[in-house]
């Protein structure tokens, strides 16, 4: 039986205009994901080499899987995922047939994309005592990022808040070879996650994306989106009745709340 057999495929659903903001990375990304499967022929014919896989790092919380997830959707490619430490304790004592497997099942329903969050926690030094299992599973990794065939019908991407903890040999040319920095939002990009999100809510129209994003430095996403539903939850305390959510409740939420990436963790980036 596989060992995969949790494994689901996905055919996700975010769309680039999903993601607020980032128009730079998004132009970068289908660049080096999008044409190496669009215009293969063309690569093929000049030379040039199949791409090796990209990984993004950054802080938590900034949208690493939705942009996996995006290229997938907007390339119509078949999606997997898995977590680095999902390898060591899902499938413990057969950690190595579940990378072949993952791989295998990729191949079979190519063209498709391998998206690898947490991918730190594959290899590299440990403390743990289980050198052992971790040094054969980065084998296995290394063999089938070396030896898919053919690469260009399964994209690698790969995630980790800690580039500083991944083990060099996965960012060799062929392999994680193209490294791109997700950063905390800037303030257009705030600007933009926090009116994708107002959208989707009912807002009183004093509520200004602009002014939210401008008191906001320094949070992530996903924190953003954890203002929002704080100042909801704080409307439906006042009043389950409510209709709207209004200026008094953000200014409540943005005081319940401070941004957690760790200063220690920026300055590795
Ligand atoms: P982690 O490192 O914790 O896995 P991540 O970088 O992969 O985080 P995501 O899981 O993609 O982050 O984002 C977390 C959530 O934050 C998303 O589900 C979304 O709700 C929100 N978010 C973050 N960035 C954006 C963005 N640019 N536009 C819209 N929503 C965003």
């Amino acid at each position: 039986p596989s060992a995969m057999r949790e494994l689901l495929v996905e055919i996700p659903n975010v769309r680039w205009s999903d993601i607020g903001g980032l128009d730079n990375l998004k132009l970068k990304l289908r660049q080096a994901v999008e044409w190496p499967l669009k215009y293969s022929d063309s690569f093929r014919r000049l030379g040039v080499p199949p791409p090796g896989g990209v990984l993004l790092y950054g802080p938590p919380g900034c949208s690493k899987t939705m942009i996996a997830k995006a290229l997938a959707t907007e390339s119509g490619l078949n999606f997997l995922s898995i977590k680095g430490p999902e390898l060591f304790s899902k499938w413990v004592g057969d950690s190595e047939k579940a990378v072949r497997d993952l791989f295998r099942k990729a191949r079979q329903v190519a063209p498709s994309v391998i998206f690898f969050d947490e991918v730190d926690a594959i290899g590299g030094e440990r403390g743990d005592g289980e050198a052992g299992v971790h040094e054969r599973v980065l084998a296995q990794l290394l063999t089938e990022l070396d030896g898919v065939v053919p690469l260009n019908s399964v994209t690698i991407l790969a995630a980790t808040n800690r580039p500083d903890r991944m083990d060099r040999a996965l960012l060799r040319p062929g392999r994680l070879d193209r490294i791109i920095y997700v950063p905390l939002p800037d303030l257009e990009t705030r600007s933009q996650i926090l009116e994708l999100k107002l959208a989707t809510m009912s807002v009183s129209s004093a509520v200004d994306s602009h002014d939210l994003a401008n008191r906001t430095e320094g949070f992530s996403g996903a924190e953003l989106h954890a203002v929002c539903h704080e100042a909801a939850l704080k409307a439906l305390e006042e009043n389950i009745d409510s209709v709207e959510v209004k200026v008094e409740h953000f200014e409540h939420a943005l005081k319940e709340f401070t941004p957690r990436t760790p200063h220690n963790l920026l300055k590795i980036y």
